[in-house]
């Protein structure tokens, strides 16, 4: 253990009261947590402590004005029973980065990767061992100070929780390309991984919904002619036997699990293209046949099926998902890699 950190550990750990077979996604917690607060210029030291409730000021700064922001991430079980993370500095990074964007405190990379490893050796045993099932991590931070008045809050607090989870299933979706409402605007907010740009989604999203949809597939917010992300995921299109994805920047956010699926697809021999995808190119390829599979990538989900697309005044189906091969393959290669039964050609997998 390091003096980084201060440990004020559980004295009974609630695991017993837990079936970690049968799991809901996201709402079982594991015994602790990790927080550090930012003031007077600095942070102060992090304390390990039982996940719980906690007391904030009604006039903390990141209620009213925003200033919040989170990633989300993964821990597997290995097959000799140690435990991995896949790709972690990718996501603190990502964090400084929505931290940058939002004007709020930046944080030591290597001291967060720490605390992320004894926070996960802390509740190890909360680390389920299902083929499906994993420990999902939430790093957050929010503006804690007690201000009424627009700026940059001076007092940040940062916290880690986690959560064993099951499969997210969301089945396979329907998806519809929406062409009013934005979620990301050049110069905007959407390469953050920032509270507001998820509320901002629900209303389209329920509006979708009411239309027979379960998803939005968002375009540019310019001219609503290219595909940018589906729902809160990345996405790629196997187009005339090639995997494209829309290329990532200020208006797609630069998914991990995207970034795996396309460099592991690359390795495997796939031909990739990053770049602008049209409108009007994926429907010509869902009518004529050259669009063969599309799906969501996302850490939660990790895959997700779009089995029907729903241009403006104009359902398309796709063929039907069991006859996908591209999908199936990368999901089974990245699984693998995650679960420690396969090659880990990057070095992604760090052990703890
Ligand atoms: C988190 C997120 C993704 C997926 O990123 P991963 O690192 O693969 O989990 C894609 N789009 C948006 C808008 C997101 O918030």
């Amino acid at each position: 253990m390091t003096t980084e950190f201060k440990f004020n550990t559980v004295e009974e750990s609630r695991i017993d009261k837990v079936n970690l077979k049968e799991l809901p996604f996201g709402s079982v917690f594991s015994d602790h947590q990790f927080q550090m607060e930012f003031k007077g210029g600095e942070w102060q030291q992090g304390v390990f402590g039982p996940y719980g409730d906690m007391t904030l000021s009604p006039a903390a700064m990141g209620l009213h004005y925003g200033q919040a922001i989170f990633e989300g991430m993964k821990a597997f079980r290995q097959p000799d029973g140690s435990v991995a993370l896949f790709r972690p500095m990718e996501n603190i990074r990502r964090f400084n980065k929505s931290a940058e964007r939002m004007s709020m405190a930046l944080l030591d990379e290597g001291l967060f990767l720490n605390a992320l490893i004894e926070l996960i050796k802390l509740d190890e045993q909360w680390v389920p061992d299902g083929s499906e099932s994993s420990l999902y991590i939430r790093p957050f931070m929010f503006a804690s100070e007690a201000h009424v008045g627009v700026r940059p809050s001076d007092e940040y607090r940062f916290i880690i929780f986690t959560c064993p989870v099951g499969p997210y299933y969301k089945g396979n979706v329907r998806v519809k390309v929406e062409t009013f409402f934005t979620r990301a605007a050049p110069g905007g907010t959407g390469y953050a991984k920032a509270a507001g740009n998820y509320a901002a989604s629900l209303q389209p999203t329920a509006m979708a919904r009411d239309e027979g949809y379960d998803q939005i597939l968002w375009t540019d917010a310019v001219e609503h002619k290219y595909i940018e992300e589906s729902g809160t995921m990345n996405v790629v299109f196997v187009l005339n036997g090639k995997l494209v994805s829309p290329s990532v920047g200020d208006t797609v956010l630069s998914g991990v699990t995207r970034d795996s699926v396309l460099r592991l697809a690359a390795y495997k021999g796939y031909e990739i293209e990053e770049r602008k995808v049209a409108v009007a190119e994926l429907k010509a390829g869902a009518e004529s046949g050259a669009l063969t599979e599309a799906f969501g990538v996302g850490t939660a989900a990790t895959m997700t099926p779009i089995e029907a697309i729903g241009f403006p005044g104009v359902d398309v189906a796709l063929p039907p998902v069991e006859s996908w091969k591209l999908m199936p393959d990368l999901a089974k290669t990245l699984d693998d890699l995650r679960r420690g039964k396969g090659e880990d050609p990057f070095g992604w997998r760090v052990v703890i």
